[in-house]
């Protein structure tokens, strides 16, 4: 069978969901593999690095979507896209089926098998296959380079001839994959690192990467803290407390960045515009919940702006995509991981088994019938 990545159509998107080295794997279980031409271009891979791994490189999306049997992208697919498959025919990339329920019912009329990589269980054995990780990862790290690119001043303390220079202050709200990967990239430049949770569980993963657990002082400790690792959202006398303990450290720190998401809603507002207020003109907040509509009040998703004060917010949604060969390299290594458990006989065959926990997991429409919501995995 044949594997092939498109253009992304999305505007902007910069990431491709096969590289070189992924189809050199993809190749090893048997497929052949075929790309458009100006796929990998803005990630950093030219169609000559393709051909050198194997690849066939073919011109225009029609063509593409022709020639292979299973397609492998990265945005949900657009209406056009959707219209370009067919029975038998698989379609692997982020799909968001809850958001996108016209896409869905699309994907189950072309009578296609698609699998949505946000869809992955989180259980130990899909981790190399959870796409939602390996993204987190890269928006956590490139947040805090994105601070310091806003940031007039060093991160770490420094004492030379020319003066003293006092550290730099970062809070990481919400310690999730993306907060961790922002505060280990906080410590490692040198900052004095402080992190907020709901879940009191990550206190020891902060603290085991360098930075101060926030503790506030409430009863009911475990408050906003739901089943399955996520968090729920807070009581009200919850709320108060964390927003007292923000306005309190708001004069001294000097960048912020949130994270905090609730499953199924709308981002917390946690970095309140008076908070923004007191801050320290030259001051950065970092928005990584501005897609669900922002941790702090003032986020424009998509855009950079300044308070009145001086303190710059930036909300950009596409912070994987601005790394986007790292982003194209470690996502389609969790395609390729996909790929191996869909084709048990190394042979080039596609076996959708829905007997699998991770494979039914995240297959949304299944031979001309919708199969999301998956039942809950057996395997935790
Ligand atoms: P997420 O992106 O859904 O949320 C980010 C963080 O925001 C979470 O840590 C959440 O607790 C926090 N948050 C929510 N409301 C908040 C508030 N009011 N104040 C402060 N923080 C708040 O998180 P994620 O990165 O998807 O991780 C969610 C869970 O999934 C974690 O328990 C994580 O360890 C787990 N996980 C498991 C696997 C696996 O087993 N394969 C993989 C990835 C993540």
């Amino acid at each position: 069978m044949k594997i092939g990545s498109p253009r992304e159509l999305f505007a902007g998107e910069a990431r491709v969901a096969m590289t070189p080295d992924s189809a050199l794997q993809l190749q090893k279980l048997g497929y052949e593999c075929v790309v458009e031409a100006g796929a990998g271009k803005a990630a950093g891979f030219s169609d000559d690095a393709y051909r050198a791994a194997g690849v066939t490189v073919v011109e225009g999306a029609a063509a593409l979507y022709a020639a292979a049997d299973v397609i492998a992208k990265v945005r949900p697919p657009e209406t056009a896209e959707l219209d370009r498959l067919a029975p038998g025919k698989t379609l692997i990339s982020f799909f968001y089926p809850a958001q996108n329920k016209d896409l869905l019912e699309q994907a189950k009329d072309k009578g296609a098998n698609v699998i949505a990589m946000d869809m992955v269980p989180r259980i130990s054995r899909a981790q190399k296959m959870d796409a939602l990780s390996s993204m987190a990862n890269i928006a956590g790290y490139r947040a805090v380079i994105e601070a310091g690119n806003n940031f007039g001043r060093f991160f770490t303390g420094q004492v030379t001839a020319a003066g003293k220079v006092p550290p730099a202050k970062v809070l990481v709200i919400g310690a999730g994959v993306a907060g961790l990967a922002a505060i280990g990239t906080a410590t490692s430049l040198g900052a004095i690192t402080y992190a907020f949770d709901v879940r009191p569980e990550v206190a020891e993963q902060i603290e085991s990467m360098g930075a101060e657990f926030v503790y506030l002082e409430f009863e009911a400790a475990q408050d906003g803290a739901a089943t399955g690792g996520y968090a729920a959202p807070s009581s009200p006398e919850f709320r108060e407390k964390q927003l007292a303990k923000f306005r309190e450290l708001a004069p001294e720190i000097d960048i912020v960045i949130t994270t905090a998401l609730i499953p199924g809603r709308d981002a917390p507002k946690l970095w309140l515009a008076d908070m923004v207020a007191s801050m320290k003109p030259g001051s950065v907040v970092i928005d990584l919940a501005a897609e669900r509509g922002g941790n702090c009040d003032l986020t424009v998703p998509d855009q950079k702006i300044v308070s009145d004060n001086g303190v710059t917010i930036v909300g950009y949604t596409d912070f994987p995509s601005r790394m986007a060969a790292q982003a194209s390299t470690l996502y389609s290594t969790n395609i390729r991981h996909m790929m191996t458990d869909l084709t048990p006989g190394k042979d080039g065959k596609v076996v959708h088994n829905m007997e699998d926990d991770v494979i039914r997991g995240a297959t949304v429409t299944f031979e001309g019938a919708v199969t999301f919501p998956p039942p809950p995995p057996k395997i935790q």
